[in-house]
């Protein structure tokens, strides 16, 4: 992993937004990612309130303060993107990059019972055991309900599932996030598409799912190949 650098970290950030946004993951101008400040733990980077995710750059990414003061930057932060991924930097130091969207196959997953099931397809399995579920608690305007959503990642969990609402994924960094929202939206996607048939599905053995996990996991090149490849693309869409 290359030295992160306030630079490196905003730009890393605001192209994940713009690529979000062409995989159609974001909630009109909702939605936020953040990333822990290189030099700071009790700061982090988040996207101020207003601009379409596809027309994010480097200056729509403010640097907001434990205390949610907004120490550089132009711009304001909108109340649940504050709360919740205060509250998950907070709760979970390791967590540098945090993204939630209401990305559709994942959020309708987020409405069913069974949620993700991490033995029904290959991309499924990188989340096998890492998953968490949250029930809904109403929109996040305050600091308690903040620190349940941001606190509800356990130890080994890289998602969770917030019910009636969406998504939530860690990573070290951005383009490890960004692997993991991208895979976990095809999962769920490949499993809403495979339900929809009424067809009973077939589920692998519990060992080949984690032994799949264990592969997936030791590709470590994998995020930065596909967060590259995914930037030269945007890069080309945009002209
Ligand atoms: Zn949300």
């Amino acid at each position: 992993m290359a030295a992160e650098t306030v630079k490196s970290v905003k730009d890393d950030l605001a192209a994940s937004f713009r690529i979000a946004a062409m995989h159609g993951f974001n909630e009109g101008v909702d939605n936020h990612f953040s990333a822990v400040h290189p030099a700071r733990e009790d700061w982090f980077f988040l996207n101020r309130y207003g601009p379409h995710w596809s027309e994010i750059t480097a200056d729509d990414i403010i640097t907001v303060a434990f205390d949610g003061q907004v120490v550089e930057g132009e711009g304001e932060w909108d109340v649940t993107a504050f709360m919740i991924h205060r509250g998950c930097h907070r709760a979970h130091p390791g967590a540098r990059v945090v993204f939630h969207t209401h990305q559709p196959y994942a959020t309708a997953l987020s409405i069913t019972r069974g949620g993700l099931d991490t033995r029904l397809s290959q991309n499924a399995t990188h989340f096998h055991n890492r998953v968490g579920r949250l029930p809904y608690g109403g929109l996040a305007s305050g600091e308690e309900e903040g620190n349940r959503i941001g606190g509800a990642i356990s130890e080994g969990q890289i998602a969770v599932i917030l019910d009636n609402h969406g998504v939530m994924v860690i990573g070290r960094d951005v383009p490890e996030a960004w692997f993991r929202l991208y895979f976990f939206e095809r999962a769920a996607q490949v499993q809403v598409l495979a339900q929809s048939t009424g067809d009973e599905l077939i589920r692998m053995p519990e060992h080949v799912a984690a032994q799949a996990q264990v592969f997936f996991d030791s590709e470590t090149h994998a995020p930065a190949a596909l967060f590259a490849a995914e930037r030269r693309r945007e890069a080309r869409l945009r002209g």
